[in-house]
């Protein structure tokens, strides 16, 4: 079985998109690697106010990422919304995908009912696992246009 475990935090990384986005790109940078040894794969869904991450892999792997995680001084109030075990990875081939909140994406926010702000402490985990999979269809997907234009 694959242990899976969904948290959501705030996100302390201050100014604006352009700073968020480099902060980000450090964060995702270094979950590859660490999660790429540790067997853990995931997505991690962002804005300006929350981070809403998924982590899946080995028991003690998921739980060791997050508590390294919740320590981290860019985001607090780290609050886990569940942990279950599941019969298989739901995204093998992120050993971290992460999707910011752009006009880009709004179609898949409006295509899961939020055209408003996200508030993932009244969402279910489920709600949340079902949108990641859709931000990474659409990530995936603009990534193979990418390269076919290429
Ligand atoms: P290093 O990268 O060498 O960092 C050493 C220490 O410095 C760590 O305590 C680190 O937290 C801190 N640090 C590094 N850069 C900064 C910075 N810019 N500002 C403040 N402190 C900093 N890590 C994973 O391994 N997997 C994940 O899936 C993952 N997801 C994350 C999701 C979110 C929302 C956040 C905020 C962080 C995430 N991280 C993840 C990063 C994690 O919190 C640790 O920073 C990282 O795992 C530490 O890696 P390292 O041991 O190689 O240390």
């Amino acid at each position: 079985m694959i242990h899976q475990l969904v948290y959501y935090s705030r996100n302390t990384v201050p100014g604006g998109d352009r700073a968020m986005l480099t902060n980000m790109r450090e964060i995702l940078t270094v979950s590859q690697r660490n999660n790429s040894r540790d067997g853990v794969t995931g997505f991690l869904i962002f804005d300006k106010t929350w981070f809403v991450q998924i982590l899946e892999g080995e028991r003690v792997r998921v739980t060791g990422t997050y508590d390294r995680i919740a320590r981290d001084p860019r985001h607090i109030g780290a609050a886990v919304i569940d942990v279950r075990d599941v019969p298989a990875r739901l995204f093998p081939n992120w050993t971290m995908g992460g999707a910011m909140r752009t006009p880009e994406v709004q179609e898949v926010y409006l295509q899961h009912g939020f055209g408003g702000p996200l508030d993932p402490v009244r969402l279910k985990s489920g709600q949340i696992v079902d949108l990641a999979l859709d931000l990474q269809a659409f990530e995936a997907s603009r990534r193979q246009g990418q390269r076919l234009a290429g």
